[in-house]
């Protein structure tokens, strides 16, 4: 099987001032793949993450994506409008607050459709039947369409996020800690349903975060970030069952994981 590259990462770096944000990372991702980026906090996984989705733009490296309509493109070299464009239609950025993510003074079928409408889409009963579905697929009432983001509890705004971002069928989803912010309980149920969902529809992610049981739920590839850069990578089995790196044996002994 012939699987796409679509995104080639080559020395990417990122300083904030003297600060080394992140530095020298090196990683392709394949279709349908969900790489995890893991290590402690101010470990460099954010600065990546945002590098990675073009909201900042790194200090020095590479990025080269492969569009599904064909062709690569070199990713930081292309006019800041084209950057826009690709990351409101093609990407979707699901942020650990919901908030960040939302349109507050919109209904919640209004935030999908407002995702909807930068792929083309306007006829409206597409719109409102896609908002039923996505709401649907990610477990939340759509009876509940027309009510106002700030109605829903933060679980429910995170599946409404979560449905906005998937509704647009995005070739790459970021996220940055998307359960980081909610109780525990709510915690595992999303994860579950994100996890349904990626099964199902083949997405391809990159998905940030510090909690171990996260990644090995969730990922088929992990970087191990410390102070900005990358100390070990591979498949999330082998680097959690057999970590070579000192930090990465440390990340997995039960020590770190409280
Ligand atoms: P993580 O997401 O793993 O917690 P971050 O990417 O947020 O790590 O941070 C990596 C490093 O960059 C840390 O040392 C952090 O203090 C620094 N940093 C992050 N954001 C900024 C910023 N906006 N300005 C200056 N330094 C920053
Ligand atoms: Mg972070």
């Amino acid at each position: 099987m012939n699987i796409k590259k679509i995104m080639h990462v080559e020395n990417l770096t990122h300083f904030y001032g003297n600060q080394i944000g992140c530095k020298g990372i090196n990683f392709d991702l394949y279709k349908g793949e969900i790489l995890g980026i893991v290590g402690e906090s101010g470990s460099g996984k954010s600065t990546l993450l945002k590098c990675l989705s073009g909201e900042i733009s790194p200090s020095a490296g590479k990025i080269n994506i492969s569009l599904d309509q064909g062709g690569v493109k070199d990713f930081l070299s292309l006019p800041e409008q084209e950057k826009r464009q690709l990351m409101r239609s093609m990407w979707g950025i699901v942020h650990q607050n919901p908030r960040d993510g939302l349109n507050l003074r919109i209904s919640a079928g209004g935030n999908i459709a407002e995702r909807l409408l930068n792929v083309s889409e306007k006829n409206y009963s597409f719109l409102r039947n896609t908002g039923k579905y996505w709401m649907k697929k990610t477990e939340m009432d759509p009876d509940r369409i027309d009510e106002f983001p700030l109605s829903f509890s933060g679980g429910m705004q995170q599946r409404l996020q979560i449905s906005k971002i998937l509704s647009s069928n995005p070739q790459i989803v970021f996220m940055d800690e998307p359960t980081g912010g909610l109780d525990v309980s709510v915690q595992a149920k999303i994860l579950d349903t994100i996890k349904s969902i990626v099964r199902d529809i083949n997405v391809t992610m990159i998905i940030v975060t510090h909690d171990l049981a996260v990644v090995r739920f969730l990922t088929d590839k992990l970087l191990v970030m410390k102070d900005g850069i990358v100390v070990e990578t591979g498949l999330t089995d082998r680097v959690l069952d057999d970590p070579q790196h000192s930090y990465t044996q440390l990340l997995t002994s039960s020590i770190l994981q409280v």
